[in-house]
């Protein structure tokens, strides 16, 4: 019986077939063909005009690091923040499990309209298809997910959810919402979103939100954004549902600065993002605006799985979006063609986290460890690293390397631990194979390698070897 995984093949079939759908889609490429000019250009500026911006790498990395080894402590201490000013914790295990407690406590209350702010986490559980399957009016309020909600699509950048589409594909999209032709200006289309959601702030029972921090000492949950949409969110519905991944945790507020300061620089280049919102359990007594509910869903979906293994440090994110603006395989392919709620450089790790290493085993192979991602990150995520390590298990699963595969490496390491047949392997090479070169790189190889060369060359081997330059240079120690 064989043991090779053909739905594996399959999903990297589909993720090749993605792949070269997204090169050849001439409108994604224009759009993707300015991520490095733009997004990836202001981070590059913004750090550099920062004093000592890489101890403030180091320290908000620090925090992340000592926070984790320590989190069961820190969510106890943030769980009491929340109850003693007034809110509710939930700790739901999976995604299913937070999802069914969003709507329990949307039943409870009686409420049926839902405004929301950008969420990954909330994409990660796809809670808007739970919602609305149990018969809620859901609206996302960020323009870029408003956007992509209506067309029915995922979001394709971390911070940039509808980066994929030109301003003539947003008109479309939204002309159908608005069941009038919308004109393709960026301005009116803005303008037309506005009106529409204000409606439904005014008419929502609830706001659900994700968090990019959650301070442990005073239960305060961080939202970041640039609309404004956030604030509406979270102070006019009467019930404001916060669902915060446990790694989005930091002890203390004294913490907050240093990953404001790296969060905005990171993500779109600026200094602070336009609003920063500290909520702080439901609205008190004399205050004038916020909820009269407030719930903090915790969310593990694996993390504290992954926190006991190799690739801990994925935990670390802030998801700035900066390693996808950087990497060149995410800026020629964007981010549909990964398959996974995630995309980019740290969707090619968190994706086969979550939802499994033998179903998405074209992700970790979708790097070429160039470090760009690495170099970007706000907390110096050793993301070539973790691929590698990804690439590592993939290789020790059953059935992953086929047999030629497998003789290959095994007659590799025979030619490398002996002399005489590397001397052999390496005149082969610059004999045979190295004639057949044209102008350093070879653009067919023969058989089961002809796959690499579908759509790159390969390096050809130089015409000489190194130990036969080394002898007619006249040195000695040849063999
Ligand atoms: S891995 Fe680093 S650069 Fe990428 S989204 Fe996360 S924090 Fe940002």
């Amino acid at each position: 019986m064989s043991t090779t995984r053909d739905y594996t093949k399959s999903e990297h079939h589909e993720f090749l077939e993605a792949t070269e759908a997204a090169m050849a889609n001439v409108g994604l490429q224009s759009a993707l063909a300015k991520l490095g000019t733009t997004l990836g250009q202001r981070n590059r500026d913004a750090f550099a005009a920062l004093p000592q911006s890489d101890l403030l790498r180091e320290r908000a990395r620090a925090i992340k690091n000592d926070t984790l080894a320590r989190l069961d402590e820190h969510l106890a201490t943030l769980e009491a923040s929340v109850l003693a000013r007034g809110g509710k914790v939930h700790f739901a295990a999976g995604g299913a499990e937070a999802c069914q407690l969003v709507v329990d406590i949307l039943r409870g209350r009686g409420a049926t309209r839902v405004v929301k702010s950008k969420s990954m986490t909330s994409e990660e559980i796809h809670l808007n298809h739970a919602l609305e399957a149990a018969g809620f009016h859901v609206v996302e309020t960020d323009f870029g997910e408003y956007i992509i909600q209506v067309a029915g699509q995922r979001p394709s950048h971390l911070v940039a959810p509808a980066m994929h589409l030109r301003v003539g594909d947003v008109a479309k999209i939204l002309s159908s919402a608005a069941g009038e032709p919308l004109p393709a200006d960026a301005t009116e289309l803005a303008a037309f979103a506005r009106r529409r959601l204000r409606g439904e702030f005014a008419a929502a029972d609830a706001g659900i939100t994700g968090a990019n921090f959650a301070i442990a000492e005073t239960g305060t949950i961080v939202l970041v954004e640039n609309e404004g949409n956030i604030r509406l969110t979270t102070s006019l519905p009467r019930i404001h549902i916060a669902i915060v991944g446990v790694e989005k945790v930091i002890p203390r507020l004294v913490d907050l600065p240093v990953f404001l300061k790296v969060l905005a620089r990171a993500a779109t280049g600026q200094k602070m993002s336009v609003y920063t919102s500290l909520v702080t359990g439901p609205r008190r007594a004399g205050e004038l605006d916020g909820p009269e509910e407030f719930h903090l869903v915790l969310l593990d979906n694996g993390r504290t799985r992954i926190l006991s293994g190799p690739l801990r440090e994925s935990l670390f994110c802030i998801r700035c979006g900066a390693c996808l603006n950087a990497c060149p395989i995410y800026r020629n392919v964007g981010g549909h063609a990964y398959g996974g709620v995630y995309a980019g450089p740290i969707g090619a790790v968190l994706t086969p986290l979550y939802d499994g290493l033998a179903e998405n085993r074209h992700l970790p192979n979708a790097s070429s460890l160039c470090g760009a991602c690495q170099a970007a990150c706000p907390v110096k995520i050793a993301i070539p690293e973790m691929l590698i390590q990804l690439r590592e298990q993939l290789h020790d699963m059953p059935g992953e390397v086929g047999r030629l595969e497998a003789m290959a490496y095994r007659m590799w390491a025979r030619t490398i631990g002996s002399p005489r047949l590397y001397r052999v392997a390496t005149w082969l090479a610059t004999r045979v194979v190295g004639r057949m070169r044209k102008s350093g790189w070879m653009s067919r190889l023969p058989g089961g390698l002809k796959g690499w060369t579908a759509s790159r060359d390969f390096p050809a081997p130089a015409a000489s070897r190194f130990r036969d330059w080394w002898h007619d240079e006249g040195r000695e120690g040849r063999d």
